[in-house]
């Protein structure tokens, strides 16, 4: 590995080759119940990294070069699902100390105060340290007072409920919540003037739907609307075109299907993002464009999983 990786910095072999990595959330503190996501001082080395041995681009603008196969090599786009609000106050200025830029694809429900419903499920977690009532995801009653149970048990509640069609899942939530005695919620998302405010400072701003659906559990026509419907506020919001699309939860024939590209397609929309791992290139659908989420904690393997994302599409 270590030879492939040093070949390829000396060779142009990422040209027109374009590695997309998927973000949600920069964390102001670290978080026990998602120790996925990157604090900021982790944000920060990767982005530095990013800037000295990559060419960070934005996502529309890489599109557009590798159209004309004149994408540089070690091109790469930052992208963050979502919406969160510490989008814009813990990474705006770490993209903007390296000159990184930026998407943010945005489910245009939260921007009134309630967090989605798996950071609700969370949040409810860490409130409690005893016994939990989760027989609403088909656990019965969970002693979650040591963490790791709690994690596991928390991430497992997530994954029960996941699948279940949008009002299902939102009322099995609302009864997991009740049943275990409510929580004290924070806001986690941006509302219409920070997006406003993330959009002005030069962040790409692109649909991700309204209310964050798996869109392959609802009829063509709800796909159609779930869409539209972000894709107006959105734009009405921040006073510009919204022509990037990312599918919630992003996994295609299983959270999306081929009818689902042909709604993306009819609003207008100019390339879609996935989940699906690997580089995207001139022969990639730009309806179904491949991303990863780095998960290293050392800079090493950080760049190291990049570069063979370039050489075999397998970060
Ligand atoms: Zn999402």
């Amino acid at each position: 590995m270590l030879s492939n990786i040093i070949s390829f910095f000396s060779r142009p072999i990422s040209r027109n080759k374009l590695t997309i990595l998927n973000f949600h959330q920069v964390l102001a503190h670290k978080d026990a119940l998602r120790p996925w996501e990157p604090d900021s001082e982790k944000f920060n080395w990767q982005m530095a990294l990013l800037r000295k041995y990559f060419r960070p681009i934005s996502l529309s603008q890489g599109m557009k070069l590798l159209e004309s196969g004149q994408l540089p090599s070690r091109s790469v786009a930052v992208t963050f699902d979502d919406g969160y609000l510490n989008n814009l106050t813990v990474a705006l200025p770490i993209l903007k100390k390296h000159k990184i830029p930026a998407t943010v694809f945005i489910a245009s429900a939260f921007s009134e105060g309630k967090n989605m419903w798996n950071d609700r499920i969370l949040d409810l977690f860490a409130q409690h340290n005893d016994m939990m009532d989760l027989s609403v995801a088909g656990m019965g009653h969970v002693d979650v007072s040591a963490p790791e149970k709690k994690l596991a048990t928390a991430q497992k509640t997530v994954l029960e409920l996941k699948y279940f069609e949008p009002s299902v899942r939102d009322e099995k939530v609302e009864r997991l919540i009740t049943s275990n005695g409510g929580y004290v919620e924070a806001r986690k998302m941006m509302n219409a003037s920070e997006i406003k405010e993330i959009s002005d400072a030069g962040i790409e701003i692109g649909a991700h739907t309204h209310n964050h659906p798996i869109l392959n559990t609802l009829t063509v026509a709800e796909q159609y609307q779930e869409i539209k419907q972000n894709q107006e506020l959105l734009s009405h919001w921040t006073n510009k075109a919204v022509t990037g699309f990312a599918y919630p939860n992003g996994k295609v024939g299983i959270d999306l299907s081929a009818e689902t590209v042909n709604v993306v397609k009819e609003l207008g929309f100019d390339y879609a993002v996935s989940t699906e791992w690997g580089y995207v290139n001139q022969q990639s659908n730009r309806y179904t464009l491949n991303r990863f989420t780095p998960w290293d904690n050392t800079p090493w393997k950080f760049q190291a999983r990049i570069a063979m994302n370039y050489i075999n599409g397998k970060p």
